[in-house]
């Protein structure tokens, strides 16, 4: 083993850094952990708010995955709480369950639908066939027709992301199931699960190995010539690595609106998205991850905007123009690894990044 300070520098402290710190530091390497952030756990960073909520500070994240792999790992650093995520749309109103089933086909169009076939014959009666399915307005379109696709998908879609969804590639509304039978949860994953006492607490536990050392409040670039190490690890935007040397890639920010509300519940489920009205593209309420009991709830708005934290990556084809030449960089470069949801530019999940991490380290 290299007799240097560290044998990886790593960028960033959500999964994909902090995983890999754990493994590598679990086989005998030295980790210096370098994070921007004043905290660990990246975007699944949770606290507790002044009114002894547990709130995610950057939004909802629930743990899903078909993984056992995945999992199990995980499972050593908390303990679980049954969790299984369910939203609703607001549409002039009133509330539809969301992913589409059939209770909100029959809500919707005054229908009495009993069986998945009724249901399948009506999204075949109105459904419009696109072929190839280009984009996401395409893959919506596809399956139930413009007028499910206008109601549920456009309007939210072109808040979330200031593009039509024809500008979108496939894989952003397409991660968004349309169902036959009853199911209204959000994921039908094998594993869905809270961690028991909060993300930011199982990250403590990832990290809690002596050969990691973490260092918060700190851009890498402010001390990588002041260290020694051998490899790098780099999760924050891709970008940003390269000085914006081919332009900025555009990765979609949010502002959260955070209001504490007298009552003991302000909504029905955990996620209401509204669908055909207003700025905001949904409001969660955050003590429904948790089960907590308390006289308040908080809750918090979402407006997407372009400034800020990097939050998302904008999938369409002329990103990927642009991704595609930074990852001919990043082939060049021998010592330094990219990934994670910034540094390899794609929508992952958290299950998927952790996922990358276990089959490489
Ligand atoms: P991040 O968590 O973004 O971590 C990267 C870290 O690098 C950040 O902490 C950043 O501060 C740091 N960094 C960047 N640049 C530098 C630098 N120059 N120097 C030092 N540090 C730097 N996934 C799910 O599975 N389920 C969900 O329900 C879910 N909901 C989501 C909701 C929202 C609103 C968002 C934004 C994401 C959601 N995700 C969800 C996705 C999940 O957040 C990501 O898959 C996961 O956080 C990716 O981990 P990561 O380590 O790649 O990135
Ligand atoms: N979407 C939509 N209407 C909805 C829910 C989702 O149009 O009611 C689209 C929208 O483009 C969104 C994408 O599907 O960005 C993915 O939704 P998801 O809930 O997975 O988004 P995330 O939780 O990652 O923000």
């Amino acid at each position: 083993m290299s007799t240097r300070q560290y044998n990886y520098l790593i960028v960033g402290a959500g999964f994909a850094g902090s995983v890999a710190a754990e493994r590598l530091a679990s086989k005998g390497n030295k980790i210096l952990l370098v994070e921007k952030r004043n905290h660990i756990a990246g975007n699944a960073f949770d606290e507790y708010d002044e009114h002894g909520i547990l709130v995610h500070k950057y939004g909802p994240h629930i743990f899903h995955t078909n993984s056992k792999k995945v999992f199990e790992y995980l499972s050593q650093f908390t303990e679980w709480r049954k969790y299984e995520h369910r939203v609703l749309a607001n549409l002039d109103g009133e509330l539809y369950p969301i992913p589409i089933n059939r209770t909100t086909i029959n809500k919707l169009y005054n229908k009495n639908f009993t069986t998945e076939d009724e249901v399948k014959e009506y999204y075949e009666s109105v459904r419009e066939k696109r072929s190839p399915i280009l984009n996401s307005e395409d893959i919506i379109v596809n399956q139930v027709g413009v007028d499910l696709y206008e109601k549920f998908f456009k309007y939210y879609t072109k808040k979330q992301w200031e593009l039509d969804p024809s500008e979108l590639s496939s894989s952003v509304c397409g991660r968004i199931p349309i169902r036959t039978n009853t199911d209204d949860r959000y994921f039908t994953d094998q594993y869905q699960f809270m961690p028991k006492d909060g993300y930011t607490k199982m990250f403590e536990k990832i990290l809690a190995h002596p050969n990691i050392k973490i260092l918060l409040n700190t851009d890498y670039k402010e001390i990588i010539n002041k260290i020694e190490f051998d490899k790098i690890i780099y999760t924050g935007p891709i970008d940003s690595f390269f000085d914006y040397e081919f332009g900025k890639l555009p990765y979609r920010s949010l502002h959260f609106e955070w209001e504490n509300h007298k009552t003991e519940f302000y909504q029905k489920v955990t996620s209401v998205n509204f669908v055909n009205s207003e700025k905001y593209t949904r409001i969660t309420e955050h003590k429904y991850f948790s089960n907590q009991k308390s006289n308040t709830t908080t809750i918090t708005k979402e407006y997407p905007q372009m400034e800020g934290e990097p939050f998302y990556p904008i999938p369409n084809d002329e990103n990927s123009v642009l991704v595609t030449k930074y990852k001919s960089n990043v082939s060049k470069l021998n010592n330094v690894k990219f990934i994670g949801r910034l540094a390899e530019y794609k929508y992952y999940n958290m299950d998927q990044v952790i996922g990358r991490i276990l089959s490489l380290y």
